[in-house]
């Protein structure tokens, strides 16, 4: 342990790593990552490599807004061009 793996310019679902934050938890870097969305993420090291985070949380709101759309029976509107 006590290794800090660079995970600078890497990309982890809808994160990509743009910096080292500075900040440590629990012995791990914190990682500064922009989320395909526009936000802005402060993700563990081993979150990422673990695949535990994929996004700043917008992939999983949008994923239970998804299944409320199911169980309402709600279809989205087809456009005919
Ligand atoms: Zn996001």
């Amino acid at each position: 342990m006590g290794v800090i793996n660079d995970l600078h310019g890497k990309r982890f679902g809808r994160l990509l790593v743009v910096s080292d934050s500075g900040e440590r938890r629990d012995a791990c870097v914190m990682w500064v990552c922009y989320c395909d969305c526009g936000k802005v993420a402060l993700v563990r090291g081993n979150s990422l490599v673990a695949g535990l985070t994929q996004s700043c949380g917008c992939y999983l709101s949008e994923k239970s807004a998804d299944k409320k759309n199911e169980k309402n029976g709600n279809k989205e509107t087809e456009w005919t061009i």
